[in-house]
């Protein structure tokens, strides 16, 4: 295609993702200096359409960013009164009590939240101080300098037919240009992954690890809803085959956020991720919350579970990585959202600080150092072995080292020094050969659903005539290798059903593309063992649509 001819607007700040480290680091600009020019880019159809978080909130980062937040209208209402921690046998549950949790695992004092909902009031209040929002509009490409820096993004591109080549509703977007550059796309951004390669940012630093998180609302019988209560549970059904576990959190409106997070490290690539979620619902304790009740929205997204050792260099040049684009959460708290808004807050510190001084396009340095020494690492350090043990233990030692861990760095030591994570996810992928298949039982459609009919309940849309956003490096992988020594496990891990390998009668086995489902949960260009799939930004605007989440 030719050089495409764009125009290009000025910014002080470029913000690419409106989540809550993006729309921390706009208020808390726009707090520091109303003259700011800020403008946060959004790919979903409106702030929160793909936010899906658990949650349960942690109010630090929101109490140091907007300190009178409770008077503000916040949709934060749900303190959470009751906290139960089980481990799940196939037919039975242990209550593990809440004495010898170290104190940082205590709720009290966090809120179940819909994170959706609390994006979409930031968003509100970022508007109020003058910040400019553009939903709908994907971040496809950066635009750099002359000496090499970040000098923006490319936003906005529409209408490419499925060749890539301009259909007739063609728009060429536009760029957008800023002294400083703010990646806060959450876990594997896809502009972030060509930072950290192009710079180098990974380097002297652990890999990031990952989780899959899926996720469905419940509307449930009014008798059994207890507002307020968080529950977490581990075991069954994943027992050694994964590590990870579920969470049950009950808001309002008789709803329940039912998740699950199977940990990306698996070795046998059987494994099928959304059908242990979709078993985990049958489990007795569950169903019985769960009877009588009704599905109204599913979702899946990664979650970064690397912490402390995994975080990259996170400033080059014109550009700053924000929030889980740098994998800020607590693995055993399952909590990210206060420091992707503590590190907005942090950036936007430091940005603010350098444009006074004249600076522009340089790096950040001040904004790494404050994660790093301040609250973040703080928080991120005292949990930094309970991952690795658990990945090298499996989940009684982790439960026994990370907890005596987890205190004695509550007391100012470690046990261990820093553990490392060794391999990838898409590293520690085992041979076919190697694993027994797993059956798993069909859904019953009452408590478990099959994968595309709750797709649907993603709410996701793509424009069709756009070329896939999932791309493959080489096309013959997934059939050539994936399949014969990995039974090719995009068709599991993927929990949208993308991905499919069709055998017709006669015909050499064909690996297809369903880039229409895609939730943008990322795990394909994680978990893939061949490392040979890229996620790329759609059109803006297309994706889920979630609604409370
Ligand atoms: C299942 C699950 C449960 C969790 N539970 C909790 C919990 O209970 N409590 C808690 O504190 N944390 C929880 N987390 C972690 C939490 O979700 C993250 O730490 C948090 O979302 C990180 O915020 P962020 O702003 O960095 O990224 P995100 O929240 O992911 O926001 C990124 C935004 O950027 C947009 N975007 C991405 N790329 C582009 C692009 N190229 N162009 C334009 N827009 C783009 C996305 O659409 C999105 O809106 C959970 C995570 C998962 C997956």
């Amino acid at each position: 295609m030719a050089e495409v001819e764009r125009e290009a607007m000025e910014y002080d700040v470029v913000i690419v993702g409106a989540g809550p480290a993006g729309l921390s680091a706009a208020i808390r600009l726009k707090q520091l200096d109303s003259d700011l020019n800020v403008v946060v880019l959004e790919k979903g159809s409106e702030v929160g359409a793909h936010i899906l978080s658990g949650a349960v909130l942690d109010p630090s980062g929101l109490d140091a960013l907007l300190p009178d937040w409770r008077d503000m209208g916040a949709p934060i209402k749900t303190p959470v009164v009751e906290d139960n921690f089980y481990m799940l046998g196939e037919g039975g549950q242990v209550r593990i009590p809440n004495w010898p949790m170290p104190p940082l695992m205590n709720n009290h004092g966090n809120y179940i939240v819909s994170m959706a909902n609390v994006c979409r009031w930031m968003a509100e209040v970022a508007e109020g101080l003058g910040v400019e929002i553009f939903p709908g509009m994907s971040c496809s490409e950066l635009v750099y300098g002359d000496a090499g820096e970040v000098k923006g993004v490319v936003a906005g591109v529409m209408g490419l037919a499925a060749d890539g080549t301009p259909g007739p509703n063609y728009e060429p977007g536009m760029e957008l240009h800023g002294k400083y550059v703010f990646l806060s796309e959450g876990v594997r951004g896809s502009l972030a992954k060509e930072v950290i390669a192009k710079y180098d940012l990974s380097s002297g630093h652990e890999p990031q690890k990952f989780g899959l998180g899926m996720k469905e609302i419940w509307e449930i019988d009014p008798e059994k809803h207890k507002l307020g209560t968080v529950t977490h549970t581990m075991g069954w059904p994943l027992g050694s085959n994964a590590g990870g576990g579920s969470f049950i959190y009950h808001i309002e409106g008789n709803q329940v956020y039912v998740g699950f997070v199977v940990h990306l490290n698996y070795q046998n690539p059987h494994l099928y991720p959304y059908m242990e979620f979709q078993r985990f619902k049958h489990h007795p304790m569950v169903a019985e919350l769960l009877k009588g009740g009704k599905r109204v929205a599913y979702g899946a997204r990664a979650i970064s579970e690397g912490g402390y050792q995994s975080m990259p260099k996170m400033v080059a040049p014109g550009v700053a990585l924000l929030g889980c684009s740098v994998g800020m959460v607590n693995v055993p708290r399952i909590k990210g959202n206060h420091n992707a808004m503590l590190s907005g807050k942090a950036a936007a510190e430091a940005a603010f600080a350098a444009i006074g001084a004249g600076r522009s396009s340089d790096e950040l340095a001040d904004y790494e150092t404050d994660v790093r020494g301040g609250a973040i690492g703080a928080d991120l350090k005292k949990v930094r072995n309970v991952k690795p043990l658990w990945s090298k233990f499996g989940l009684v030692a982790s439960l026994m080292g990370g907890g005596l861990d987890m205190w004695a760095n509550t007391l100012g030591f470690s046990l261990f020094g820093t553990l490392s994570h060794g391999k990838t996810d898409a590293a520690a992928t085992g041979k076919a050969a190697d694993f027994a298949p797993i059956n798993y039982p069909r859904p019953d459609g009452v408590l478990s659903f099959d994968r595309l009919t709750n797709v649907a309940f993603s709410f996701t849309n793509h424009e069709e005539s756009q070329p896939p956003h999932l791309k493959l490096k080489d096309a013959s992988i997934p059939i050539s290798v994936n399949l014969p020594e990995y039974a090719e496990p995009a068709q599991r891990y993927c929990p949208a059903g993308v991905y499919e390998v069709v055998a017709e009668d006669g015909k050499d086995p064909r690996f297809v593309i369903n880039f229409q489902n895609c939730v943008h949960c990322k795990t394909c260009d994680i978990k893939d063992p061949s490392q040979n799939i890229n996620w790329t930004t759609p059109q803006g605007g297309d994706g889920p649509n979630y609604p409370n989440m």
